[in-house]
């Protein structure tokens, strides 16, 4: 009985990102859903995006968190459009939150909508949000294994980002290993190490950004 409740709200679920997607196709909306552990460095990479890429592509933000609103006034305090979501415990963003999101954003003026996941590496995986590319982070702290460990976010991603190479030096974290690791159940996303806090690898993922914004075949 479980499983049958629980495919119920999948379903309803994948008809309301439908929706979404709709919306934002219907507006010139590019959105990416951003997943990872809670402090791989989500909101960072997104501050150092709008950064280098607001001038040219307007972005928005829609922030999930359980509580709190401390990464929407990062963002707001750039300028850029942003709603905070608290789940209020929910572990992940479903499409219905991201629905009333979107009737509260200015979306005639936004061109790219970064939708920041609840830090969690497990069930984000399971909710469509409408979204048109889904983003992958994983911190180095975290270790090269996890692909084998939580084997649905990296098989479902269309990018993965390695965050805090900075930090690599310290740690035991093999990118061989990883990239290994992640090639085991996804052979086509990009893979893109980067440190936003250093400015490293940046241009990588502002050019696999610049190629899916512009309709590029690089991760069709
Ligand atoms: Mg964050
Ligand atoms: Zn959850």
């Amino acid at each position: 009985m479980e499983i049958k409740v629980l495919k119920n709200i999948l379903g309803v679920n994948e008809q309301i990102a439908k929706e979404n997607r709709g919306l934002l196709d219907s507006k010139g909306i590019f959105a990416l859903n951003i997943m990872s552990s809670p402090g791989a460095g989500k909101t960072s990479l997104i501050l150092e995006t709008i950064r280098k890429l607001d001038s040219e592509f307007k972005i928005g933000v829609i922030e999930g968190d359980i509580a709190s609103s401390i990464d929407a006034e990062k963002i707001g305090a750039k300028g850029i459009p942003v709603i905070q979501i608290n789940t209020g415990g929910a572990c992940h963003l479903d499409a219905n939150m991201v629905s009333s999101a979107l009737k509260n954003l200015p979306l005639d003026t936004i061109k790219l909508l970064f939708i920041e996941n609840v830090g969690n590496l497990i069930c984000p995986g399971e909710f469509e949000l409408g979204e048109h590319k889904k983003v992958i982070l994983l911190s180095t702290p975290e270790g090269d294994d996890k692909p084998y460990k939580y084997p649905l976010l990296f098989r479902i991603a269309d990018v993965v980002v390695v965050s805090k190479t900075d930090l690599l030096p310290y740690l035991n974290f093999n990118m061989d290993n990883f990239v290994k690791a992640v090639r085991t159940i996804n052979q086509k996303a990009p893979i893109i190490p980067l440190s936003a806090v250093k400015g490293l690898g940046l241009g990588d993922w502002f050019s696999w950004l610049k190629g899916v914004l512009t309709g590029g075949k690089r991760n069709a």
